[in-house]
C-alpha cells in the first residue's frame, strides 16, 4: 500500500504550534515511508477563514522545511463533491432532513439537563412521514441533513499511537448534522466530518495523523467511511502539547504560532527539532537532529501517548546550540532585521567589519535572535546609560585608579586587539595589586553600563575599534 498522508489545517488563525507538530509527524512519516504528503486547506467556514491565515500557514510550513507533494487543495473549491456525498447518503436512506428549529432543540436540551441526562439530539425527525415533512416545508422551515448513528454500537480501531481505541455510539450525541440548513429539497453547506471523510477517500489517504482532540471525530468518521462504502484508513492520534502547568497549550501561554516563534528569533531548525521531540524521541536518545535525520528513523512505536509538556528551557538550549554553530557570515543576516527594528544606525556594506565583529562577540551568548538587540546595544549606540549596579561598581574604592591605569595603557598601546586587551588587564591587576575581578567588572561597567553581557575582551576590542572605548572609560572616572 502506498502511504498517503495529509495535513488539513483550517485557516481560522495563524499556524498554531500544535498544527505544526501534526505537520511534522505527517511529514516525517511520509518521508520515512517514501510516501506522499498532501496539503489540504479546510476553509469551508467562510466566516472565520481568512486568506491571510492561509498565507501564514503556507509560509510557516515552508519556513520549517515541511514541503508537500500535492496541493494545497482548498475545500471551498470542492463543495460539489461533498454535496454529492450528502445526496448519496440521503438516497441510501442513511441520512435525512431534520426540520427542528433552534428553539425546539434548546427545549430538548433543557429537558435533558433537567433529567440529568447528557445532551444529545434525540433523533426525533429520523422517521418523519411524508405528510409531516410536507407540513414543515409548508411552514417554510429549513432543514439540516443528519447522518444516522445507531445506538449501542462499539466503534474500535487500532491506533498507531494509542493501540486499541473504542467508542460507544451512544456517546456521539445522536444523529449528526453533516450539512447546514437549506431550503426544501436543497443541501446546505457540508460540515467538517463529512467533508474530511469525502476528501480523505477522494485523496486516497492511507494514514490519518492528527491531534488526539479529534478522537471522537474519528469514531463518527469511521461510520461515514462505512456508509460511503470506503476502506477505513489507519489512524494515529498524537498527544496534545501542554503548557508548563500541564494544561493544553493555548493563546494565554503567549507565544503559540509558528510566526511568533520566528519573530522572537527561533530558527526553523530548532523549532522543527523541538516539535519532533514533543512526543517522539529517537532510539539513541539524541536530542539534536535535523528533520531529515529524524525521518530516517521515525516510527509511531516511539510516539508517546501522554501529553507532551512544552519546555522553554529545552527549546532555548536547542536554539542556542544551533545559533552557536552558525558561522558569522550566516548569523549576521539573521540579526540585521532585529537591529533595524531596534532603530540602530548602520550601513551593511561600509560597516560590514564592525557588524561582523559584533556578531562574533554576541553570537556565543545568544539563545534567541531577539536577544541581540539588548546584547549589542552598548556596541551599537554612541552613548550608554549606566545601570544602577554599574554606577555602584564605579564608585567602589580603587576603581578610579584601576581605570586611570587602563586608559594610560590603552593610549600607549601601538595596536589594540584581544591579546593587548588581556595584557592590559593583567598588567593593571598586578601593578595595583587588586583582584582581577575588580578590574574586569569596572571595565565592563564603564564600557557597557552593565555588569553582565557578552565576552568583555571582545566587546572592548569592538568598542575600541569603533572609537568608543576611551571616551567611556574617561567618562567613568570623570
Ligand atoms: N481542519 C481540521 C483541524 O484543523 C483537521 C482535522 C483533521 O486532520 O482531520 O483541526
Amino acid at each position: 500500500m502506498s502511504v498517503r498522508v495529509r495535513l488539513a489545517p483550517s485557516p481560522t488563525g495563524t499556524l498554531h504550534i500544535g498544527t505544526a507538530r501534526t505537520a511534522v509527524f505527517n511529514w516525517l512519516f511520509a518521508r520515512n515511508q517514501g510516501g506522499t504528503f498532501i496539503l489540504r486547506v479546510e476553509d469551508t467556514d467562510t466566516e472565520r477563514s481568512k486568506a491571510e491565515y492561509t498565507d501564514n500557514i503556507l509560509a510557516g510550513l515552508k519556513w520549517l522545511g515541511l514541503d508537500w507533494d500535492e496541493g494545497p487543495f482548498f475545500q471551498s473549491q470542492r463543495l460539489d463533491l461533498y454535496k454529492q456525498a450528502v445526496q448519496t447518503l440521503l438516497d441510501k436512506g442513511l441520512a435525512y432532513r431534520c426540520y427542528c428549529t433552534p428553539d425546539e432543540l434548546e427545549a430538548m436540551r433543557e429537558a435533558q439537563r433537567a433529567a440529568k441526562q447528557a445532551p444529545r439530539y434525540d433523533n426525533r425527525h429520523r422517521n418523519l412521514t411524508d405528510a409531516e415533512r410536507d407540513a414543515y416545508e409548508a411552514e417554510g422551515r429549513t432543514a439540516v441533513i443528519r447522518f444516522k448513528i445507531d445506538d449501542d454500537r462499539e466503534i474500535a480501531w487500532n491506533d498507531m499511537v494509542r493501540d486499541r481505541v473504542s467508542w460507544n455510539t451512544n456517546d456521539l450525541g445522536g444523529d449528526m448534522v453533516i450539512a447546514r440548513a437549506a431550503n426544501a429539497g436543497e443541501v446546505g453547506q457540508p460540515l467538517y466530518n463529512l467533508a474530511v471523510v469525502v476528501d480523505d477517500i477522494d485523496m486516497k489517504i492511507s494514514h490519518v495523523i492528527r491531534g488526539e482532540d479529534h478522537i471522537a471525530n474519528t469514531a463518527k468518521q469511521i461510520l461515514l467511511y462505512e456508509a460511503l462504502g470506503a476502506t477505513v484508513p489507519e489512524f494515529a492520534h498524537t498527544p496534545l502539547i501542554l503548557n508548563e502547568k500541564g494544561a493544553k497549550l493555548s493563546k494565554r501561554d503567549g507565544v503559540t504560532s509558528v510566526s511568533d516563534f520566528q519573530a522572537r528569533g527561533y530558527t526553523a531548525a530548532a523549532i522543527g527539532n523541538y516539535m519532533t521531540l514533543l512526543g517522539w524521541s529517537p532510539a539513541d536518545g539524541e536530542e539534536r537532529f535535523t528533520l531529515e535525520d529524524a525521518a530516517k528513523q521515525f516510527s509511531f512505536d516511539r510516539v508517546n501517548k501522554a501529553g507532551a509538556k512544552f519546555d522553554w528551557d529545552k527549546l532555548n538550549w536547542l536554539n542556542g546550540q544551533i545559533l552557536h554553530a552558525l558561522p558569522v557570515s550566516e548569523l549576521l543576516p539573521l540579526l540585521v532585521p532585529y537591529w533595524k527594528e531596534a532603530g540602530y544606525q548602520f550601513d551593511l556594506e561600509t560597516d560590514r567589519e564592525w557588524l561582523e565583529a559584533i556578531t562574533a562577540t554576541i553570537g556565543p551568548s545568544l539563545s534567541v535572535l531577539s536577544e541581540a538587540v539588548e546584547m549589542s546595544r552598548p556596541m551599537m549606540s554612541e552613548t550608554i546609560e549606566l545601570a544602577d549596579k554599574a554606577k555602584q561598581q564605579l564608585e567602589l574604592d580603587g576603581v578610579t585608579a584601576v581605570l586611570t591605569h587602563v586608559i594610560q595603557q590603552a593610549e600607549a598601546a601601538e595596536r589594540f586587539d584581544a591579546e593587548v586587551a588581556q595584557q592590559i588587564i593583567n598588567t593593571v591587576t598586578q601593578a595595583l595589586n587588586v583582584k582581577k575581578g575588580l578590574v574586569m567588572k569596572s571595565l565592563r561597567a564603564a564600557l557597557t553600563g552593565e555588569l553582565s553581557g557578552p565576552d568583555l575582551i571582545q566587546s572592548w576590542v569592538v568598542l575600541h575599534q569603533r572609537g568608543l572605548a576611551l571616551g567611556r572609560l574617561q567618562a567613568a572616572i570623570g
